[in-house]
């Protein structure tokens, strides 16, 4: 079966040439069970490794079955090594987390076989060395001798015809090592045994023939125990029932195609994960460590991308500028209807939707005390009259919003505004109801910075949900866009008071008065007081269209008016007018309304939305956010660069972690190399078993991010808000990187550790 012609082998150290083997001729048949003695460095592994194709010789020829093997390449003799020898060694290179069981069974499954019927081979296999009580039991719990009869049922699963074993009862006492000949001796009868040992009185009893080698050389080559030589027939039967010798149930013979190494990788992979509870919980919690490490920076990162953060907003176009707000118009410019914003509120994503855009603009104080109070000045050029009360507005943080955002359900008691005076709040003390409060007006942008309108309102219904917004009445909200917003609103006026002594062109603001009859101007005292002006008197108004500037010439309409003397309480732009005359002088319709989104975030889709129906939307915070702010620039910089600091540390901290997690077992890897498991599979396994941890990890991690939201956590939830599809997806890529670069790392370092072995 197997011949050596002058083999030779010399091991080259750094200052001298050992020679391990010389010149070694040797034949051996079927049916032999082949001692191989002599002192410790006399070249028995060598040869043994030679025959059995792990080492390589120098000289000579080796012939397998009659073919020379000089011209062999790596893979003819992984096919060697993988089907035609089983190996046996005095360290049992075993798996030691696999149940007996699993050891016998996975070579089974490395060849091809389907489960099932591996699993029968492999208990047949284990019974037949005396294992079989011990088949689930792990194999780090087992004997040595116990273990050492299992390394042989394993040889035995290949089935092969040559079994080679290097010092199998190096390990074992006598009792054990008597019977493990003994098994070798039995199973010798249809095979070529080839053992190598230290003791040849153990083995002395069963074998046929007996090498001894001195220096690498064969000293003495002699046949013993002749009547051991005739294979006894019922022996012979009694074996071969045991064996895998049916290539029934065997999948792929060669098990070398594409699929079924994968389905052998995968099978492996199941095995792995369940014979070593302690490994899967280490590899999982670093790697949910990595992964929510990775998911919070990349977080990070696309809370950072947008460019709109790092910029100022510019008031100057939009005074509120908040980033929830669409701004929206039809493209023909028409009026927005009802059915408008039904649909508009229908939008995913949009909480609320006001049909007066213009008024969302407009501040509103309402609160003396926080949003306004009163300084009280008293008059020079007039006596006897009470010191003016001057409001002086605080803070400019509330705009105004029409009740079209909100319905009878938003109220838990009174009713939505009918009238231009009633407005909608949300308060815990319910006394508040029907109460009169007074509340300031104003626009930076489009009245000027000393101009307010004022109007007593009255509360006629709270909300339900707590909310620092006041809803005021359509009416109201329309009267204050319409006059205000577009130039072509403008109104002057000259006025002729009795004799037309005086004729002046201002610019005003027209209001709603009540119980103004028709033309009736009621002005404000500051404009009484100025001296030039006797009131009350008749008054002529000019109303003319289009820019301020450009409109001295009287190219306008012109109506009667009368002022009046009794004052509003505005400031000096505003005038008082009754609702037919207000009508007459604006025929407004609000053609632009807000919406309100759930978060910014959703700003892209909301717009896209708004442009699919039809409609011209922008986002006024976007749009007017233009300047760079290099300090907010910094900021977002100097986080994205620690997160992507973070990012490769963490990649870096994965390759090294678990790639020296991996390292710890990577015998098991060689071991299942030894047993012919092709290199393409094994690092398919590793790909496979880490995979499945990752996913593991990510899984958690999403959930409990997502648990974490709900729980309330604020850093996360506003961080969870930029998580859309696409960071899921580098979330997700970013990790099967960091797996797949660990394991080819990983698989690199086993190939060169195989190719040493
Ligand atoms: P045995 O198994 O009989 O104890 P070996 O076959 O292991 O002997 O070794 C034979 C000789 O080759 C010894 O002198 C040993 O030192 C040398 N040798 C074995 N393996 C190597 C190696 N990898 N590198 C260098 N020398 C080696
Ligand atoms: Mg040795």
């Amino acid at each position: 079966m197997i011949k050596l012609e002058n083999i030779s082998k010399y091991y080259y150290s750094a200052n001298a040439v050992v020679p391990a083997l010389r010149k070694i001729r040797l034949e051996f048949q079927k049916g032999e069970f082949v001692a191989i003695t002599g002192e410790s460095g006399s070249g028995k592994s060598t040869l043994l490794n030679i025959i059995s194709g792990l080492d390589t010789y120098d000289e000579g020829e080796l012939y397998i079955l009659g073919e020379a093997t000089s011209h062999f390449d790596d893979d003819n003799w992984e096919e060697y090594r993988k089907n035609k020898i089983g190996f046996v060694f005095q360290n049992y290179n075993l798996i030691e987390n696999y149940s007996a069981l699993y050891n016998v069974e996975s070579v089974l499954l490395i060849q091809g076989y389907e489960y099932a019927q591996a699993r029968k081979m492999a208990k047949e296999l284990l019974g037949k060395v005396g294992l079989k009580g011990q088949a689930n039991q792990r194999t780090s719990k087992l004997s040595s001798g116990q273990k050492q009869r299992l390394s042989i049922a394993r040889a035995l699963a290949k089935n092969t015809d040559i079994i080679v074993a290097d010092e199998p009862t190096g390990n074992l006492d006598s009792e054990n090592g008597h019977q493990i000949m003994e098994l070798f001796g039995k199973l010798s009868k249809d095979k070529l045994i080839i053992v190598v040992t230290h003791n040849y009185e153990e083995t002395a009893p069963y074998v046929t023939r007996k090498i001894r080698l001195h220096d690498g050389e064969i000293v003495s080559d002699t046949q013993v125990n002749d009547s051991l030589c005739q294979p006894v027939e019922e022996e012979v039967n009694r074996t071969k029932e045991a064996l895998p010798d049916s290539t029934e149930g065997k999948v792929v013979k060669d098990g070398r195609s594409r699929k079924a190494d994968s389905r052998i990788a995968w099978r492996f992979t199941r095995m792995n994960i369940a014979t070593q509870p302690r490994r899967v919980i280490l590899f999982l919690c670093f790697l949910l460590f990595t992964a929510i490490v990775s998911y919070i920076f990349l977080g990070e990162i696309s809370s950072n991308i947008d460019d709109t953060f790092v910029k100022d907003y510019d008031a100057r176009a939009f005074l509120n500028g908040d980033n929830t707000r669409i701004i929206v118009k039809k493209a023909d410019g028409n009026a927005i209807t009802k059915e408008d914003l039904g649909a508009f509120q229908r939008i995913k994503h949009v909480v609320m939707a006001d049909q007066y855009d213009y008024a969302n603009d407009i501040n509103y104080y309402i609160n003396l005390g926080v949003d306004y109070d009163y300084t009280y000045q008293p008059k020079e050029s007039v006596n006897d009259v009470a010191p003016e009360k001057i409001a002086n507005f605080l803070q400019a943080t509330k705009f105004m919003k029409s009740d079209t955002c909100i319905s009878k359900k938003d109220l838990s008691t009174g009713r939505l505004p009918k009238a231009r005076n009633e407005i909608v709040l949300w308060s815990k003390d319910e006394s508040v109801l029907d109460s009169h409060l007074p509340c300031y007006f104003t626009s930076q942008n489009m009245w000027g910075y000393d101009n307010y309108y004022m109007a007593d309102l009255t509360v006629v219904g709270l909300l339900k949900n707590e909310s620092s917004q006041v809803y005021f009445s359509s009416e109201l909200c329309d009267m204050l866009s319409a006059a205000l917003y577009d130039d072509s609103y403008n109104i002057g006026m000259s006025m002729n008071i009795r004799t037309g002594e005086y004729d002046v062109n201002l610019s005003f603001i027209p209001v709603i008065g009540d119980n103004k009859e028709n033309g009736e101007l009621k002005v404000s005292s500051a404009l009484a007081d100025n001296s030039i002006y006797t009131l009350p008197g008749e008054a002529k108004i000019n109303v003319y269209r289009g820019n301020k500037e450009d409109s001295t010439e009287s190219n306008g309409e012109e109506y009667e008016g009368y002022v009046l003397s009794d004052y509003n309480p505005y400031s000096i732009k505003f005038i008082e007018v009754s609702k037919e005359f207000f009508n007459q002088l604006c025929d407004y319709q609000s053609n632009q309304a807000s919406l309100y989104m759930k978060d910014y975030i959703y700003t892209d889709y909301v717009l896209r939305k708004l442009k699919d129906m039809g409609y011209q939307a922008i986002s006024p915070y976007r749009v007017c956010s233009v300047e760079y702010n290099p300090w907010k620039v910094d900021m977002r910089n100097a986080t994205l660069v620690r997160s992507l600091l973070v990012l490769l540390i963490i990649c870096l901290l994965e390759i090294m972690i678990i790639g020296s997690f991996l390292r710890i077992k990577h015998k098991n890897y060689l071991v299942l190399a030894s047993m012919g498991m092709n290199h393409k599979t094994i690092q398919w396994m590793n790909y496979l078993e880490l995979l499945v941890y990752t996913a593991i990890a990510l899984l958690i991690t999403v959930a409990c991010a997502d648990g974490m939201n709900l729980f309330g956590f604020r850093y996360l939830r506003n961080m969870m808000k930029y998580y859309n599809l696409l960071s899921y997806a580098v979330f997700v890529a970013f990790n099967l990187f960091m797996i797949t670069a660990t394991v080819w790392f990983f698989n690199r370092y086993l190939k060169r550790k195989q190719k040493w072995s």
